[in-house]
């Protein structure tokens, strides 16, 4: 597995000015120079909510802001050609493209329909609401602003296996199409989850299968980018995506390509890790899952008041069992203020948090927008030491790892470094509660050297003995990220200027 580093290049309040693959692209060589060499892009096709959607209310995923439709040629990101710009732009600084695929639903339909349905029970869509009915569905997508240039794919209620609203009686409900099942290989939250919002897709349906792949093609042929992250995969039929990703990676790669070819990560939201391995083993282990369950452990230690067991931090992760298959994040577009999975990590965990997910030898971590440059809209400022731990990642943190998850909480961890990169090594320290001090194992490599705080929180020396040891000491609450002294004059040096 290649180290890669990923950036989720978007938050939830981003202006609705047009301007995000502008900046992506005059970003670019900065972010590769920062340390970045994945970029998740959010979904580029019209949305339901046209100039101003954040992409996950799909309408026209051939519109990549080129038609006017829903009030709006260009997407809240900007045009198509500014879109195909931006990926070119990053991807000539060597930085791999990771394009948002939303396959679950579909809204703002341009027409209506009668259907016959069978309303289900919102907390258990197993159970019947009385018999058959007829609503009036909104499931006919036509897109008459593109006036089928690339596709001449027409939707309708056959292509869907539900909706929650009926235009003719003006309420909501859970509605399953007569004729149709939820795809029992599913989410079991809720009885059974394919049904998330909108006009569900049926994914059992051959035409459905077939446009989602004829769409997933043309977006290749289009963009030519280097990977996917997949919205929403517990709310669809594990094997639809285990073939679909099988027919797409082949594709892009020309045949035989595996996960470092096309990364693709799914995001299944459950801090179960059962579910995530139950998932992984369905999907035939062909890509990476966010990886929830140890954004919560990040959640529960940040709001613990300092009682959270950190031995335990690793247990029950997707990143502590499967590093293969990890995405480590510390939080995203859903989990920040005022949004719908709202579960921010609080600033003065942030930079524990990074340090964890950066240093490490283990998974994909993904650097979140709203962590790297603030967020403007509800006063929330850039992560501190965020771009440090970036280029310790990327300059110091290699070689073997050693872990000391020894102490309910002061724990660490080092990495001794290695020959291809100079002065390398590092050790991290950290603390959810009260400071302290711990004896670990810098590597053999660095006796007779003295390490120093990268972060800046401890400015004492500590020098490594013969056999490798030295005594580190961390503040309460806090994390220190010691490296050579010559790796500190670089990083302080390069940091200035
Ligand atoms: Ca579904």
């Amino acid at each position: 597995m290649k180290h890669r580093t990923m950036m989720q290049y978007f938050e939830w309040y981003l202006p609705d000015n047009g301007l995000l693959w502008n900046r992506a692209a005059a970003q670019a060589k900065a972010l590769r120079e920062a340390g970045i060499d994945m970029v998740w892009l959010p979904p580029a096709y019209k949305g339901a909510g046209g100039g101003s959607s954040v992409g996950y209310d799909v309408y026209d995923m051939y519109d990549l802001g080129e038609f006017e439709q829903k009030g709006s040629v260009r997407t809240k990101y900007g045009t198509r050609e500014e879109y195909l710009a931006a990926v070119q732009a990053l991807q000539a600084q060597g930085i791999a493209v990771l394009c948002d695929v939303v396959l679950n639903h579909r809204m703002g339909a341009d027409g209506t329909e009668e259907v016959s349905v069978i309303e289900e029970r919102a907390d258990d869509r197993n159970q019947d609401i009385g018999g058959s009915q007829t609503i009036l569905a909104w499931t006919k997508l036509e897109f008459p602003g593109r006036a089928g240039k690339y596709s001449s794919f027409l939707w309708n209620a056959s292509h869907f296996s539900g909706t929650d609203w009926d235009e003719r009686g003006k309420r909501n409900g859970i509605f399953r199409f007569a004729g149709k099942n939820w795809n029992r290989e599913t989410d079991d939250e809720n009885g059974n989850y394919d049904y998330l919002m909108g006009a569900d897709l049926d994914t059992d349906c051959p035409q459905v299968v077939r446009e989602t792949l004829d769409w997933g093609k043309w977006y290749y042929d289009t963009v030519r980018m280097d990977g996917l992250r997949l919205d929403a995969v517990k709310h669809i039929g594990f094997d639809f995506y285990r073939k679909w990703i099988g027919e797409m990676r082949s594709y892009a790669t020309g045949g035989a390509g595996g996960q470092d070819d096309f990364f693709i990560v799914g995001e299944y939201w459950s801090r179960e890790l059962g579910k995530l391995t139950h998932y992984l083993d369905a999907a035939d282990h062909a890509l990476a899952l966010f990886d929830v369950p140890l954004h919560f452990h990040f959640y529960q230690a940040a709001t613990s008041d300092g009682n959270f067991d950190m031995r335990t931090l690793y247990e029950g992760t997707l990143t502590g069992t499967d590093p293969e298959h990890a995405v480590p994040f510390v939080d995203n577009h859903d989990t920040q203020p005022g949004q719908a999975l709202q579960s921010f990590i609080p600033a003065w965990f942030k930079p524990i948090a990074y340090a964890l997910i950066l240093l490490r030898d283990a998974g994909t971590p993904c650097v979140f927008y709203g962590d790297y440059y603030g967020i403007p809209h509800d006063g929330i400022a850039a992560v501190p030491g965020l771009g440090t731990l970036l280029r310790v990642r990327s300059s110091y943190a290699c070689g073997a790892e050693h872990l000391y998850f020894d102490d309910p909480s002061v724990v660490g961890f080092t990495r001794e470094g290695d020959d291809a990169h100079a002065d390398s090594g590092v050790v991290v320290l950290l603390s959810d509660s009260v400071g302290g001090k711990k004896r670990m194992y810098a590597g053999r490599a660095h006796a007779g050297v003295c390490m120093v705080d990268a972060m800046g929180k401890r400015t004492e020396r500590v020098p490594i003995d013969a056999e490798g040891f030295g005594e580190f000491a961390v503040d309460g609450g806090s994390v220190s990220v010691w490296v050579t002294e010559r790796a500190g004059a670089e990083l302080f040096v390069s940091l200035r200027s």
